[in-house]
C-alpha cells in the first residue's frame, strides 16, 4: 500500500539499509568509503560495547572462545580490558558475535593462536584499508575463508581454564611479563 509516509519506514530504518556484506550494519555511508575505517570502527566500538567499571571478560571458562581458526580456552574470570574484533578481523564489523569485551590474557592468547592465519589487511586500489570485505583467515593460494565463528555456550571443565590459565602465567613470567617471585 503506498503512503506518504515511506511505506511505514522510519529515518533510522532507511539509514540501516545502505548495504554492507554483515548484518547488522548502522553506518550512514558504504564501508568502503571512510578514510580511516581502523579507527572509525574503534571508536564506534567502544560506544555501542563500553567496557564497564567491575565487567569480567566475555571469554570467561569458555572451551572455544573467539571462533577464528584456533579458538582458545577462556580465562577463569580476569577483568575485562580489551575490545576486540573477531572471527572477522574487520573494526568496522561492530555486531553481536564480532565484538568481545576481553581480559588482556584472552586477548594476546587469541592473536597469538590466529594472527598466522590472516595475513594483511584487505587494501583498495590505493593502497588504503578496504573496510568492505571481511578480514578473514587466507589459504595457501591468498584465497580467504570463512573462520570458525565464536561460541560462547560450550564450558571448559575447571580444570582445562585453571591449568591454561597457569600456563599462560608461566609462559608471561619467562617473557619477564610478569615478575618472577624471588623467596
Ligand atoms: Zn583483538
Ligand atoms: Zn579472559
Amino acid at each position: 500500500m503506498f503512503s506518504l509516509d515511506g511505506n511505514g519506514k522510519t529515518l533510522p530504518d532507511i539509514e540501516e539499509d545502505i548495504e554492507a556484506y554483515f548484518d547488522g550494519y548502522t553506518g550512514s555511508k558504504a564501508l568502503e568509503e571512510y578514510a580511516d575505517p581502523i579507527s572509525t570502527g574503534r571508536k564506534e566500538a567502544a560506544k555501542k560495547f563500553p567496557i564497564n567499571p567491575g565487567m569480567v571478560c566475555e571469554w570467561a571458562w569458555l572451551r572455544y572462545a573467539g571462533g577464528g581458526i584456533e579458538p582458545i580456552i577462556g580465562c577463569p574470570g580476569h577483568p575485562a580490558e580489551a575490545i576486540h574484533h573477531g572471527p572477522d578481523k574487520n573494526t568496522m564489523r561492530n555486531v553481536e558475535g564480532n565484538i568481545h569485551r576481553i581480559c588482556a590474557e584472552c586477548h594476546n592468547r587469541w592473536h597469538a593462536a590466529n594472527d598466522k592465519y590472516y595475513g594483511e589487511r584487505p587494501t583498495l586500489a590505493d593502497g588504503g584499508v578496504d573496510a568492505s570485505v571481511p578480514f578473514h583467515p587466507i589459504d595457501e593460494n591468498g584465497k580467504r575463508y570463512d573462520p570458525l565463528p565464536h561460541d560462547p555456550v560450550t564450558l571448559a571443565p575447571d580444570e582445562q581454564v585453571h591449568a591454561e590459565d597457569k600456563r599462560r602465567r608461566d609462559e608471561a613470567r619467562r617473557h619477564g611479563t610478569i615478575p618472577k617471585i624471588k623467596d
